[in-house]
């Protein structure tokens, strides 16, 4: 893959606000963020999505990502928020180095917009597709 900024923010190369580090996860201030105290959680790991990251480097993040939550909540005072993880252009990934946005939700006009385009669900084929996307677990 190749190198992206997180690489260099890692190595300390570039500059950031850091907010919690260990040997396998850093954190710190989104440079444009969507509302006080967005944070991106990203593993060292250098992978550009999630299904291509390492059980421990998941492990790793999984560990911290509520109590960084918890810090960002309490910091900014804003007790909701979204955890939003993209994967591929389409999906809106600027950053090809998986990361975790926690994004503070204070107002209706600040912090994430979601366009939630809901459709109705087919139980007819449900239990078929579950079965499907089970055997490739
Ligand atoms: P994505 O769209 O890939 O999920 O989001 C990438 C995020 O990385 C964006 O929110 C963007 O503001 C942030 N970002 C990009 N470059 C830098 C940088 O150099 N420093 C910091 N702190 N954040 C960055």
């Amino acid at each position: 893959m190749p190198e992206t900024i997180f690489s260099k923010i890692i190595r300390g190369d570039i500059p950031c606000h850091k907010v919690y580090e260990d040997d396998f996860v850093l954190a710190f201030l989104d440079i444009n963020p969507l509302a006080q105290g967005h944070t991106l959680v990203i593993p060292k790991e250098e992978v550009a999505t999630m299904g291509e990251l390492s059980d421990e480097s998941a492990a790793a993040i999984g560990r911290v990502l509520p109590r960084i939550c918890r810090a960002v909540v309490a910091e900014t005072g804003c007790p909701d928020y979204n955890i939003l993880q993209n994967n591929g252009a389409p999906a809106h990934q600027a950053v090809f180095h998986v990361h975790y946005h926690i994004i503070p939700k204070p107002s209706p006009e600040t912090g994430l917009g979601i366009g939630w385009p809901a459709t109705s669900f087919d139980h007819s084929q449900g239990a078929e597709l579950a079965a499907r996307l089970a055997t490739h677990l």
